[in-house]
């Protein structure tokens, strides 16, 4: 997974030019690490899948979103050059901080110089709030809009939320619900409501970061080798959930998390980035509204992005540039 990913990073951080860079002599040696420690990562509780990313802009055409949910004539359109359209979205996936970071992570002064540059550049604060709104809401996007999305739930993103925080950012945290409790290099309860407390967001990253579907073929390919059968909370390695256990990854943790920070949790951010017309049917049926996961081919149809809950990100690591 942390291969597929950063190979998807990579070649979204090469086509989106002066949107966003990763060093080019960073990647042969960050692709040995990725395969280096991907079975020493897939036996942790939480496994630490790059995340990735994308430029939304809205235009107009159809969409798929809930049944119940009015259709907007706004449509997510994925473009690889944000410069050539003032008016857009920027969705970033982090994942650990600080010195010891895992997987790329960035330093505390890393991400700080990556936050002002944001800002620096005119970004607005985008909140899933916000973001609903140019979803469902129909209201046209004005502007230069900012994501931040952390992953996982590592501890060293307690001080990152801060650092946010000053620069009046928010981060959309999503967390693993059965790891409220491990401590560890886990957030803590106390810390997830101290986090929340500073005005950040909360998402679902399910309930045991299991693999809700297979890679698909291209995700695959990028592979290293097999992931081990802890990556899918299945004795199989890689066997399908049924619809049932899908459906339990996305519920129960939204139901755990509501119950324990008493806040409503509308966005879920998929384990690994697989995700199926089932995951999809699922997040819908489990009360989502918003979706995140991982572009998984580098020529995929646009609009194979254009729901609600699967809305692409951009991967942010060490050494990447806004
Ligand atoms: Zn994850």
């Amino acid at each position: 997974m942390k291969l597929q990913h950063f190979s998807i990073a990579l070649f979204l951080g090469l086509s989106l030019g002066t949107a966003i860079s990763v060093s080019e002599s960073l990647i042969p040696s960050a692709a040995k690490n990725l395969m280096a420690v991907e079975s020493a990562l897939l036996s942790r509780p939480c496994q630490k899948a790059l995340a990735s990313a994308a430029v939304l802009q809205i235009a107009s055409g159809p969409i798929r979103l809930p049944p119940s949910k009015p259709a907007p004539s706004l449509v997510t359109t994925l473009i690889f050059n944000q410069t050539s359209t003032p008016d857009h979205i920027l969705i970033l996936g982090f994942h650990d901080f600080g010195p010891n970071a895992k997987l790329n992570g960035m330093t505390y002064p890393e991400f700080d110089a990556y936050i002002k540059r944001a800002k620096d550049l005119g970004y607005q604060n985008l909140t899933s709030h916000k973001l609903l709104g140019f979803l469902y809401g129909k209201e046209p996007v004005k502007g230069k809009w900012i994501m931040f999305t952390f992953d996982d739930g590592y501890v060293g993103q307690f001080e990152a939320a801060k650092l946010l925080q000053g620069y009046g950012y928010s981060v959309l945290l999503g967390i693993v619900s059965n790891h409220i409790v491990a401590g560890g290099d886990s957030l803590t309860q106390a810390q997830i409501a101290e986090i929340l407390a500073m005005g950040h967001e909360l998402a679902s990253h399910s309930s045991g970061h299991c693999a809700l579907t297979l890679p698909t073929d291209d995700e695959s390919a990028f592979l290293a080798s097999p992931p081990g059968p802890e990556a899918n909370c299945n004795p199989d390695v890689f066997a399908l959930l049924n619809q049932g256990e899908i459906a339990f990854q996305l519920k129960d943790s939204k139901a755990v998390m509501e119950k324990t920070f008493r806040v409503k949790i509308s966005a879920i951010i998929y384990p690994y980035g697989f995700y199926n017309d089932t995951v999809h049917k699922e997040a819908l049926n489990s009360g989502y509204q918003l979706g995140f996961r991982f572009p998984n081919q580098v020529n995929r149809d646009i609009h194979s992005y254009t729901s609600a809950v699967d809305l692409p990100r951009l991967n942010v690591q060490r050494g990447s540039r806004i």
